[in-house]
């Protein structure tokens, strides 16, 4: 089954990435297409918000069996869609290559060439930066956090969940920023790796191989291969951390993971995936102490660069990646101050300490509401 939630398009066209995974379904999309909304208000770029994807698992299948699921999806999809309309991206199950396909067939059905989708091929329009950004962006954002009470990201221990995209592109600007790395993560098991993970390696086996996560054990002395013994299992969780980043999917940190994590001392857990964290783990964490960043505003840095690579595509220019990446960073640090701001001004009616989470949900809200008002009633 394949499906498309066009959620918002007050302050721009649609705009949200296409997951490709079992456990795909319409609630879970209605719930990214809604949160992508808010998202794509934060970074301060015209763009609405929706999603799309389909139960179908690229996992073990062919170059050539991919290539005809994308196919047979877009003879519906490509009407829907366009560069002024609703420009797909990325996602869970969907990198570089499933973009290609899209955009190919894409171009076929609509006889044209436009910036339909992001995250394509450096060599038809794609951005520097696109498939690293999700997770660069939620590392500046960190450092600008924690730079902001005073904390220096230097030499900190770093939990990351995930074994994909945004997991990769974390555990790299992590490492660059003076931070130790030691876990990532898939469904069925964890990593622990002391000496710091090995981001070339880890790009290798998940980018260039497509191998399983027991690969880069198998490559790397160092690395410890933790098997996932139960549901009760607390995986990365388990891990004594300063710096948390849940990076893989929804739902994987919860109230027993938080209670864990808050014992060894977290100073901030953020969400690199989409609500990875639980509610009764995100309220716990928060009456913790613990700087708890919601993915609407920490993972915002990937939409930021697929509205870059918008951009581009208008103008037909590739920017260098010093210019993609400064833009990324000034973003990530306008959105730490606006939601901070409005955690200020939330924290200021009902008490406690700023709440980032408020902050994020009232900043992006107003943008989207304001947008909505002045539009009228249509
Ligand atoms: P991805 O490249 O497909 O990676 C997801 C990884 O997480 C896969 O390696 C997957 O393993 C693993 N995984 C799945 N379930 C897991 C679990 N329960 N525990 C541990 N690992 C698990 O996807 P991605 O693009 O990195 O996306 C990750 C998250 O970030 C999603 O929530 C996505 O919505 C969000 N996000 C992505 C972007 C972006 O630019 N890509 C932007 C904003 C937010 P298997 O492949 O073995 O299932």
């Amino acid at each position: 089954m394949g499906y498309r939630v066009q959620h918002n398009n007050a302050i721009g066209p649609y705009k949200g990435g296409v997951r490709f995974h079992a456990s795909v379904n319409l609630s879970i999309l209605k719930f990214l297409a809604f949160e992508q909304t808010f998202k794509n208000s934060l970074t301060t770029l015209p763009m609405g918000g929706g999603k799309g994807g389909s139960d179908f698992s690229p996992r073990g299948k062919s170059n050539s069996e991919v290539m005809r699921f994308v196919q047979a999806f877009m003879l519906e999809l490509w009407r829907h869609i366009g560069p002024e309309t609703d420009v797909p991206a990325g996602d869970i199950g969907v990198g570089g290559r499933e973009v290609g396909f899209m955009f190919g067939m894409y171009k076929k059905l609509a006889q044209e060439f436009t910036g339909t989708f992001t995250g394509k091929g450096r060599e038809f329009g794609g951005s520097l930066i696109r498939p690293e950004a999700t997770g660069f962006g939620a590392l500046y954002f960190v450092h600008q956090m924690l730079e902001t009470h005073g904390i220096d990201i230097k030499d900190k221990t770093v939990a990351i969940s995930g074994f994909g995209n945004v997991a990769w592109g974390a555990a790299t600007k992590a490492t660059e920023l003076g931070a130790k790395v030691v876990t990532i993560s898939g469904p069925d098991g964890y990593i622990y790796d002391p000496e710091g993970i090995d981001v070339d390696l880890l790009k290798e086996v998940k980018e260039v191989k497509r191998a399983r996560l027991t690969e880069y054990a198998a490559a790397r002395p160092s690395a410890q291969y933790h098997e996932k013994k139960n549901a009760d299992d607390h995986g990365v969780w388990s891990v004594k951390c300063d710096l948390a980043l849940p990076c893989a999917t929804q739902n994987e940190l919860n109230l027993d993971d938080a209670k864990m994590l808050v014992a060894n001392g977290v100073i901030s857990v953020t969400e690199g995936a989409n609500m990875p964290t639980t509610l009764e783990a995100t309220k716990y964490l928060q009456e913790n102490g613990v700087l708890f960043v919601g993915g609407k505003a920490a993972n915002a840095g990937g939409v930021a660069t697929s509205a870059l690579e918008m951009s581009q595509n208008s103008e037909r220019l590739s920017w260098t990646f010093e210019e993609v990446d400064g833009k990324l960073k000034g973003i990530m640090e306008t959105i730490y101050a606006n939601i901070s701001d409005a955690a200020k001004r939330y924290n200021a009616t009902v008490g406690g300490n700023d709440d980032y989470v408020a902050g994020a949900n009232i900043a992006g809200f107003e943008k989207v509401v304001n947008a909505m008002l002045a539009q009228g009633v249509c």
